[in-house]
C-alpha cells in the first residue's frame, strides 16, 4: 500500500522564502500588531487597515518563491500519497508543485464576501491589491479570504477525515499554538509515524510522542526524506 503523508505547515515553512513568522516576533506579524489587522473587530472597525495590510503581504507573497522544502515535498508525491494542510496563506505549495493542497485559514490570493454566505464562493484577486471597490455580487465589499482570530476554521471537519487515514504525519514550521488547528495533531493515527520539523521542536510539549527533527524546515524535510525510506 502507497504511504499516506500528511504534511501538516505553518509559518515556519515559508521563513527560508523569506515571509516572517509572527510567533518568532512577539506576537508582531511584519511590525503589526495581529490584534489590528487579524480579526473580524478589526475588519468591522478599519477595514482600509485590514486591507491594506493584506495587500502588503499579497505583494510580498506574490514577489517570494518556493524554497527547497515545498519543492522536496512536491517532489514525495511521485513516491507517496502527500496530501498537504497548510495554516499558511501564501500559495508556495501549489507554486512548488504540491497537488493536494488544503488551506486552513484561507488563501490570500482569493477574496470572498464580507456578508452573509462567506463561504459560498472564493474570488481570485487580479494582481496584489483588493480595493473598497471591489465588491460581491450580491454588493458586499470583498474582503481577503482569510481565517481571522476567533473566527471559526471551515475546513477542520475535511482535515480530521484526512489525518484520520494517515499512515505518515508530519508537522512543519508550526508554533502549534494557533487553536483549533493545533487539535488535529490529536486525530493522528496511534500506529502512524509522526514527526515534527522545527528549529524548535526540542522545546515544545509533545504529548504525542512525535519523532522531533531540531532543524529549519530545508534541512529537516532532508532528514525526513531519508527516514522515510520512500
Ligand atoms: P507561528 O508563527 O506561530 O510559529 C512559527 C514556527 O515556525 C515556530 O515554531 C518557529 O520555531 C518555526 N520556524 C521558524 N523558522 C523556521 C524555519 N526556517 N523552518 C521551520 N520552522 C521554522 O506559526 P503558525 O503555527 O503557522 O501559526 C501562525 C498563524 O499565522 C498561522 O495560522 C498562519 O495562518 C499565519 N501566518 C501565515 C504566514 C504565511 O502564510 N506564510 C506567515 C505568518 C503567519
Amino acid at each position: 500500500m502507497k504511504h499516506q503523508i500528511i504534511i501538516f505547515s505553518g509559518a515556519g515553512m515559508s521563513a527560508e522564502s523569506g515571509i516572517k513568522t509572527f510567533r518568532d516576533s512577539n506576537g508582531l506579524w511584519e511590525n503589526y500588531d495581529i490584534n489590528e489587522v487579524a480579526t473580524p473587530e478589526a475588519w468591522e472597525a478599519n477595514p482600509d487597515l485590514v486591507s491594506k495590510f493584506y495587500n502588503q503581504r499579497r505583494k510580498q507573497i506574490i514577489e517570494s518563491t518556493p524554497n527547497e522544502a515545498h519543492y522536496a515535498i512536491a517532489e514525495m508525491q511521485k513516491l507517496a500519497d502527500v496530501r498537504v494542510i497548510t495554516q499558511n496563506i501564501d500559495d508556495l505549495h501549489e507554486r512548488a508543485g504540491s497537488e493536494n493542497v488544503m488551506h486552513l485559514h484561507g488563501n490570500i490570493r482569493y477574496a470572498k464576501s464580507s456578508g452573509p454566505n462567506q463561504e459560498k464562493e472564493y474570488y481570485p484577486i487580479q494582481g496584489e491589491c483588493l480595493t473598497k471597490n471591489d465588491t460581491c455580487p450580491e454588493g458586499f465589499r470583498l474582503r481577503p479570504h482569510v481565517v481571522w482570530f476567533g473566527e471559526a476554521v471551515p475546513m477542520m471537519e475535511k482535515a480530521v477525515e484526512m489525518i484520520m487515514e494517515a499512515t505518515h504525519f508530519v508537522v512543519i514550521g508550526s508554533s502549534l499554538q494557533v487553536y483549533p488547528a493545533a487539535n488535529l495533531l490529536g486525530y493522528c493515527p496511534t500506529n502512524a509515524k509522526k514527526w515534527i520539523i522545527d528549529p524548535k521542536a526540542n522545546d515544545m510539549e509533545n504529548p504525542y510522542e512525535f519523532t522531533l527533527i531540531n532543524q529549519k524546515a530545508v534541512e529537516g524535510i532532508n532528514t525526513l526524506v531519508k527516514q522515510l525510506k520512500l
